[in-house]
């Protein structure tokens, strides 16, 4: 694993005392893996800055939206001027994160600014991930960029990287504790949002103690576990038992592989948005004969997001990469301006031959 090397400071302890926290004192868990010097540089920028301009990839999970708003919130209590968006065409927050709080902070790309002094992004492995904000972080003087995909191209001025971090609220909650803020329930909120995201509710190999010691740091603030897992998973319109339904009638098992897809007609039959059928692939990747599962999603623009997943015998991050997307070993993705037949034919290709 290469954390941030740019300042070459890895693996440096961590100076100062730790924050007081509610519920203790938090070691400053998460985030060990990047220098010091990369911090100090960050602290300095975000004291000095008026405004800071947050971003984070486009099409939201709770980990993007989660630590971007937590950072935000805190900012603003700091007295920051604060602006968040992600860069969609249409820009909305995911139905399943329409309870996070901070929501107040966010502005649609258009009235972003255009040339930030500082601008931070959030859970982006690449600049293309900020979508439409990707020009703006090309014009802005400094780009923090804070993220834990393996596959971060190091873009930005400044790398806040840990591929060991379970989620990017960990290194969001490290941020918050190296500013002197404390966490309040919103807060928490907000980055409880993006650990259980990411964690798969605690149940993925990122899952560590200090995963759970954050949590508990987190829940100490009085925040509704059990609110927060109905609004991320238990909860839809009718129309997505329909469309899983067809979704699950056409899906294939195939030598490990198994596989389906979700038209954009599909959704169209029950007005349900692109966004509502992103779990899909959480029941197909459970299949018991399969190693590799993918589930295709046709966008509102034609175009096939894919998603990817294995049980870790296969690196899906690289074969993402290698048709253009990226994510981690055992979660990934890419967008496909194919059929259906040549995505699957393109993926088919890359996976390991079966002995
Ligand atoms: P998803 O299947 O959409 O939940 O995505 C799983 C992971 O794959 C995400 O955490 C991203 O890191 C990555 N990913 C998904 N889509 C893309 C894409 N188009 N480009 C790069 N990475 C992606
Ligand atoms: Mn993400
Ligand atoms: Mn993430």
């Amino acid at each position: 694993m290469t954390p941030d090397v740019r300042d070459g400071a890895r693996g440096r302890p961590s100076r100062g005392a730790p924050a007081r926290v509610l519920g203790g004192t938090a070691e400053r868990p998460g985030g060990q893996a990047v220098g010091e010097t990369a911090w100090t540089r960050v602290l300095s920028l975000v004291r000095q800055a008026d405004e800071v301009a947050l971003a984070c990839h486009v099409s939201p999970d709770g980990d993007a939206l989660g630590s971007m708003l937590a950072v935000g919130l805190v900012l603003r209590s700091m007295g920051k001027r604060v602006v968040a968006s992600f860069g969609d065409r249409n820009f909305a927050v995911p139905r399943l994160l329409r309870f996070l709080p901070g929501q107040d902070l966010l502005v649609p790309p258009a009235g972003y600014p255009a040339e930030p002094d500082l601008m931070i992004t959030f859970d982006s492995s690449t600049l293309d991930r900020l979508g439409l904000l990707a020009v703006n972080a090309g014009k802005a003087r400094e780009v923090v960029v804070m993220d834990h995909h393996p596959s971060n191209t190091g873009f930005g001025t400044i790398g806040i990287i840990d591929p060991d971090a379970a989620a990017t609220a960990v290194l969001a909650e490290q941020l918050i504790y190296r500013l002197g803020g404390g966490l309040d329930r919103d807060v928490a909120t907000c980055l409880y949002a993006g650990l259980v995201t990411d964690t798969g509710s605690f149940r993925h190999s990122s899952t560590t103690a200090s995963a759970h010691e954050m949590a508990a740091r987190l829940v100490a603030t009085g925040l509704r576990t059990d609110e927060i897992a109905r609004e991320l998973w238990d909860r839809s319109p009718f129309g997505y038992l329909k469309v899983l339904g067809a979704a699950l009638e056409r899906v294939t098992l195939e030598d490990g592989l198994i596989w389906t897809y979700v038209t954009r007609l599909d959704r169209a039959a029950y007005g349900l948005p692109y966004e509502e059928v992103e779990a899909i692939i959480d029941v197909v990747r459970r299949t018991d004969e399969a190693e590799v599962a993918v589930v295709l999603k046709e966008d509102d623009l034609g175009a096939w997001q894919v998603s990817t997943r294995s049980k870790g015998a296969v690196d899906m991050a690289a074969v993402c990469a290698a048709l253009g997307g990226g994510g981690h070993r055992s979660a990934a993705g890419f967008t496909s301006h194919e059929s259906v037949e040549a995505t699957m034919d393109n993926i088919r290709a890359l996976l390991p031959r079966k002995a």
